[in-house]
């Protein structure tokens, strides 16, 4: 892929994350991994209308330490604030190619009720269950991760899983790619989701039993992530 190509890339990334629901403001940013020191980054720009409406104009190419990574890359771009929540996780994880960071409603609603993101489900999101089984961790601070020591403590927190949920913020997601990134998240949110409406309907959370759980085939990452990726791009149309 170009660069051209992933800023086309992690612009759909950011549509997407609007239009389903787990950026609704203009907060919020995806990365993608270029090379040992630099990121293709969402950005804001001097038109600035909100995730829905990136373009790849939007993705700016900086080192991790939020200077251009080129000439002209931040001319009337600034780089988000929590730059270091992208780098700290891409620094610190070799096996993470592509970051996402989003403020989705439901995440932090099933947070601060309670009730976490747990197995609940089976075959409803086959890898969503295995995401969630495997635990989704919460970073207990509610703050802006925009220094490095907050950016550690986040990965301390995250301990090398895909998915961190930040307390009264958001989340933040990893992937190989953004692709993987993007539908971790998207799982997740869904999970959350979920999970209060079965509290709101008068129910309880329980956890699938391990022997369901066990039954549940790996369809493999063409149908769980091709298919789920041009499914998620159709939607935008
Ligand atoms: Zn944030």
């Amino acid at each position: 892929m170009t660069l051209d190509d992933e800023r086309q890339l992690i612009a759909a990334a950011c549509r997407i994350l609007a239009a389903r629901g787990l950026a609704p403001g203009y907060l919020g940013h995806v990365s993608l991994r270029v090379d040992s020191e630099r990121l293709l980054i969402r950005c804001r720009g001097p038109l600035e209308r909100g995730l829905a409406w990136t373009t790849p104009d939007d993705v700016r190419l900086v080192d991790f330490d939020g200077a251009p990574g080129a000439e002209g890359e931040l001319d009337g771009w600034t780089a988000p604030n929590e730059l270091p929540l992208h780098s700290e996780v891409l620094r610190t994880r070799p096996d993470v190619g592509a970051v996402v960071h989003a403020h989705p409603p439901a995440v932090v609603a099933a947070d601060l009720a309670g009730l976490g993101v747990r197995p609940i489900i089976g075959a409803y999101d086959i890898p969503g269950a295995r995401l969630a089984a495997g635990g989704v961790p919460v970073y207990g601070r509610g703050v802006l991760v925009r220094n490095q020591k907050l950016a550690a403590e986040m990965v301390t927190a995250m301990a090398g899983r895909p998915v961190v949920i930040l307390r009264g913020h958001g989340l933040t997601s990893a992937g190989t790619g953004v692709r993987d990134a993007v539908l971790n998240a998207i799982a997740v949110d869904q999970i959350a989701q979920l999970s209060l409406a079965v509290v709101s309907a008068g129910g309880v959370l329980k956890d699938l039993p391990a022997e369901d759980m066990a039954e549940l085939p790996d369809l493999g990452g063409a149908f769980n992530h091709e298919t789920a990726w041009r499914h998620e791009l159709a939607r935008l149309r």
